[in-house]
């Protein structure tokens, strides 16, 4: 049987890190030679600029961005580009059932894949993507921010000013990291 891709997971709350981590792979992956195509869902940003996304800090990876209800729109690219590696962005935004069969797909031509997003929302609640995915990686990484209100180890992601949807884009709503300890929930 041919190879099978090799699955990475990097998870944890806003400001962890994990675009950060994603940029630096990229560029290893590209140093190496490999073929690496990246992708996001587009509700993530407000503005598409020029298919660039940005960590907190202001690195830029260059992604394609695809519609968030179609995640199967990746394999169009992934057939015409052939590429060794794939990474996603703020993956929680995209559906689970079609997310999920889009990863496997890949896997299964033997192609590495790397996805980051969030496990938990600001409610605290998982984003089921997410933690299947997270359960189903050959390698897990769990990254970690610093609590806005204390200076602790953050695993949460707090809104605190914006709309009560539960996916909104950094643009128009504001967030912070918190610890389990200090985290409110937004009430809008
Ligand atoms: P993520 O993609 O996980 O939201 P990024 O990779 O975009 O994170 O940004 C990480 C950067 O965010 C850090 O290197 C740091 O400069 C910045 N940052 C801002 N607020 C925090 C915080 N509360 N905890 C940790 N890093 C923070
Ligand atoms: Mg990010
Ligand atoms: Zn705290």
């Amino acid at each position: 049987m041919a190879k099978k891709g090799h699955l990475t997971v990097i998870a944890g709350p806003m400001f962890a890190g994990k675009t950060t981590k994603l940029i630096t792979l990229y560029r290893v992956f590209k140093k190496l030679g490999y073929k690496v195509l990246c992708f996001k869902a587009e509700g993530a940003v407000v503005e598409n600029r020029n298919g660039k996304t940005d960590s907190h800090d202001l690195r830029s990876l260059q992604v394609t961005f695809i519609e968030n209800k179609k995640p199967q729109t990746i394999l169009k690219f992934i057939k015409k580009e052939k590429p060794d590696k794939v990474l996603i962005d703020s993956t929680q935004f995209f559906p689970d059932a079609p997310t999920k069969r889009v990863v496997f797909k890949l896997l299964n031509q033997g192609i590495d894949v790397v996805v980051n997003g969030l496990l938990y929302d600001y409610k605290r609640k998982y984003f089921r993507l997410m933690h299947e995915l997270f359960d189903l990686a050959d390698e897990r990484m769990e990254l970690f921010a610093i609590c806005e209100r204390c200076g602790a180890r953050a695993k949460n992601t707090e809104r605190i000013a914006g709309s009560t949807k539960r996916l909104e884009a950094t643009s128009k709503a504001k967030y912070i990291a918190s610890c389990s300890r200090c985290h409110r929930i937004y009430k809008g």
